[in-house]
Formats: C-alpha cells, sequence, structure tokens
C-alpha cells in the first residue's frame, strides 16, 4: 500500500506527522511515497488556527482530490480535523476519515477501520519517523496551552497545558543522539510552564535543559518559543553558562501597549518584557532575540500603534515576525468591539516590517568579518545555504548563502567568515571545514 503524508502548520504539527510516519512504517504492508498520484492513501495534517491557514489546509485537501487516484482514500488529521471535524465530513465528503489532535490516543485503531491494517492502537513517540535528514530535529516537551490569549484558538484546538515526563524527553533526545542529530530545538506551545504540572517547583525547565546539555557535548540545544513573563533568572543563567544551549530567545510578545496586552490576556507588561530582554542581554554573550507581534487587535489605537513602533525601535530584535490580527471564532478576542478594519491593520503590518527590515540590515552590517560554525543545509546548484546559530531553521529568520569553489557536504558544518550582507541573510565565505 502506498502512502503520501503532506504536514502543514507549525513544528509541534510537524512533530506530529513524525509520531504518526513512524505508526505507519510500523506496518510492512506500508509503502512511504511522496507522489500523491501513485498513493492509495493520502495523509493531510492539518493546521486549523487562523484564517490563512484553514484556507491552505482546505485548498491542499481540494488539490489532493483533484490529484489523486480514483480509488484512494484521503485522511484528514490534525488542528482542523479537531476543530471543524463535524463541518469537513458534512462539506467534504471525499474525505474517509478524520481524525483530530484529541483522537490520537486512538489513531491506529481508526486507521486499521478504513485500511485493515494491524497498526498499534496508537503511535510510540520513541518511534517517531525524522522527517528532516540534516543533523537538526525537534524535541516536543509538553502539549496544549493554558494561556488562553484572547486571540488564539490553540487552546480550543489543543486543550491545557500537560508536559511529557522527563523519561520520555530524555529517551527522545538519547535517540535523536544516536540517529546523528548535532542540533536539537525544544518546542511546546509554551516551554516556559514545563514541569510544573507533573513535578511542581522540583523541576523545571532550566532542570530538564541541565540533564539534556549532559546527554553529549557535542550537541546543541536551542528553545522556542519562550513566554515573556516566564523567563527566569535561574533559566537565563544556564544560556549564560552553557555553550551548547545556543543563546537564541524566542519571544513571542505580541504587543508592547500595556492596555492591548491586557485585552490580550498576555501576563506581564512592556516594563516587565524590557526588564527581562537587557537582562538577557547583559548576562548572555552573542544573545539573539527574536519575536512575533499582532497588530490591528481589536481597540489598537494609533497611540497604541505608535507605542508599538517605538518599541520596535528601541528594542532592535535581531528577527521579528508580525501578523494581522485574525478574528477567530470561539476566542475572546471574537466577540469584542473595535474591531480593526482589516486594511489597516495591514498597513501597520507592512509599517513595522519597514522599521525592522531597516533594523536588521543595520544588525547585519555589523557581523561583517565576524566568523561562525555554519551548518551546509541546501545548494542550488551555485550556492550553498546553511544556518549558524543565528538563525533557527525556519523561513523567518534568514541564512548564510555560501558560494564555494571547493564543494561542500549538505549536512556538515564549516567555519565561514561573514564578508557582506542583505537585511535578513549574510553572504560568506568557507574558511574551514570542520570536523
Ligand atoms: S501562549 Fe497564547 S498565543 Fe501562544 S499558544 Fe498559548 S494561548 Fe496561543
Amino acid at each position: 500500500m502506498n502512502v503520501s503524508f503532506i504536514s502543514l502548520g507549525c513544528v509541534k504539527n510537524l512533530v506530529d506527522s513524525e509520531y504518526i510516519l513512524g505508526l505507519l512504517r510500523q506496518d510492512n504492508t506500508i509503502n512511504v511515497i511522496d507522489d500523491i498520484s501513485l498513493s492509495d492513501v493520502i495523509f493531510i495534517n492539518t493546521c486549523g488556527f487562523i484564517n490563512d491557514a484553514k484556507k491552505e489546509a482546505i485548498d491542499t485537501i481540494f488539490s489532493v482530490i483533484n490529484e489523486k487516484k480514483d480509488d484512494a482514500y484521503i485522511i484528514v488529521i490534525g488542528c482542523l480535523a479537531k476543530r471543524y471535524k463535524k463541518e469537513l465530513s458534512e462539506q467534504i465528503p471525499e474525505i474517509d476519515l478524520i481524525v483530530g489532535v484529541d483522537e490520537y490516543d486512538t489513531i491506529g485503531e481508526a486507521i486499521n477501520q478504513l485500511l485493515k491494517t494491524s497498526l498499534p492502537k496508537t503511535y510510540n513517540p520513541l518511534k517517531r519517523s525524522l522527517s528532516n535528514p540534516l543533523p537538526v530535529a525537534y524535541l516536543k516537551i509538553g502539549e496544549g496551552c493554558s494561556n488562553k490569549c484572547a486571540y488564539c484558538a490553540i487552546p480550543l484546538i489543543r486543550g491545557d497545558y500537560y508536559s511529557y515526563t522527563k523519561e520520555q524527553i530524555i529517551n527522545d533526545a538519547k535517540r535523536l543522539i544516536s540517529l546523528g542529530k548535532k542540533e536539537i530545538i525544544v518546542i511546546a506551545q509554551d516551554p516556559t510552564r514545563y514541569g510544573k504540572d507533573i513535578y511542581g517547583d522540583n523541576y523545571l525547565l532550566e532542570d530538564l535543559l541541565k540533564d539534556l546539555l549532559m546527554l553529549d557535548e557535542s550537541v546543541n540545544y536551542r528553545v522556542l518559543y519562550l513566554y515573556p513573563d516566564r523567563i527566569s533568572d535561574q533559566l537565563i543563567e544556564l544560556f549564560k553558562n552553557h555553550k551548547n544551549l545556543l543563546p537564541y530567545f524566542d519571544i513571542p510578545i505580541q504587543h508592547s501597549s500595556n492596555k492591548i496586552l491586557n485585552l490580550m490576556k498576555r501576563s506581564g507588561s512592556k516594563e516587565k518584557y524590557i526588564e527581562r530582554i537587557a537582562k538577557i542581554r547583559k548576562e548572555v554573550d552573542n544573545a539573539i532575540l527574536r519575536t512575533t507581534l499582532i497588530v490591528g487587535f481589536p481597540n489598537e489605537s494609533q497611540e497604541d500603534f505608535d507605542d508599538l513602533k517605538e518599541f520596535v525601535k528601541q528594542i532592535k530584535f535581531d528577527h521579528l515576525g508580525v501578523f494581522a490580527y485574525s478574528d477567530e471564532e470561539d476566542t475572546l478576542a471574537f466577540n469584542m468591539e473595535n474591531k480593526i478594519a482589516s486594511k489597516i491593520a495591514k498597513k501597520r503590518e507592512k509599517e513595522i516590517m519597514k522599521i525592522q527590515n531597516e533594523i536588521s540590515f543595520t544588525l547585519n552590517k555589523k557581523r561583517i568579518n565576524e566568523i561562525h560554525d555554519v551548518l551546509i543545509e541546501d545548494f542550488d546548484g551555485n550556492n550553498y545555504y546553511g544556518r549558524s546559530y543565528l538563525y533557527a531553521p525556519d523561513a523567518e529568520d534568514g541564512q548564510f548563502i555560501i558560494h564555494s569553489d571547493k564543494s561542500l557536504i549538505i549536512g556538515e558544518y564549516v567555519k565561514v567568515k561573514i564578508i557582506d550582507v542583505t537585511a535578513y541573510d549574510v553572504i560568506g565565505e568557507v574558511i574551514d571545514i570542520l570536523p
């Protein structure tokens, strides 16, 4: 049976895809292929938390319907499947099976019923099938979110936050290391909540990171999605003192106006965020700061927006993503008054990115002549592309562009000197091939 698998959405969803691919591969009658037109079964792991993502998922489902063999099965899983199961089954009868993220504990049985396979009841996280051949992998440490930000549908889809056990996470990491992974990226909706629900204050994110860092000193760790109000001094201390914990701080701030932060139900304040950022920059050498912002949230006045622009100019983030507010049903914000016209929201999005473009270019120019250990990740026949600790492996950040007469190996680390820059990328030349 030929099976193909499409994974949409965030990296947390990607790890779910890897879990389910691992489950499928436990049945040796299943052969995973890329070609949808030759597949007997097509899995689509969907995202469903904002309108654009929902549209992408629906478009993907219809393109698969058009491309597939007549007798091929379509199985839709993931966040859209959880949030709109009834609507999907009523409005797209071509879908043969819908399994929401809340039904993964019996996904094997559901698939067996349709495909007459003999899969285990559900997946074993330690048998996940890794999607990235490069020495990079994601390590999920928890699920769901209890922050309940007013604009966000994730708690409606994924439920309240819960931590995975440290045993499961450590074993997952050991397996990744045994498979040659050199950069492990720690993720959850909110990693700063790690451990509290199952270990109280005895074992928190920094304790987990300490145990992970002890596994193999040739492996680097990166942590994404740090909730700004819960970055402890102990966590900053660990980043300061441990070279394998990459000094990369991904801190979604969302807004700077305290009025808007309160309406968004975001804990903390602009003053607290500035204090944490200042502490990170004082304590941790070469700290990289990334954030995401939302503009056009209901009640966002011109004054609030001016406040945000000033904040962006003051902080000078290394990487910044900004999104226009997406009106999501069943969220608190959906019923708020004073919605901002999407034309204005889009205009504000552009304004912030224009400011950030100049900031990023100025910061990049200061990097000329710096030397970095770069993981070579791609080659387009002319240039190689790669990342150092400066960049997380997702598009927003930027990358190294390297022209080399010597052929380089994808998946290898090389020493690169930055010789030129653009607003978001750096241009480098190889000065040494690392062992
Ligand atoms: S922290 Fe807020 S925005 Fe992020 S997943 Fe949780 S509820 Fe959504």
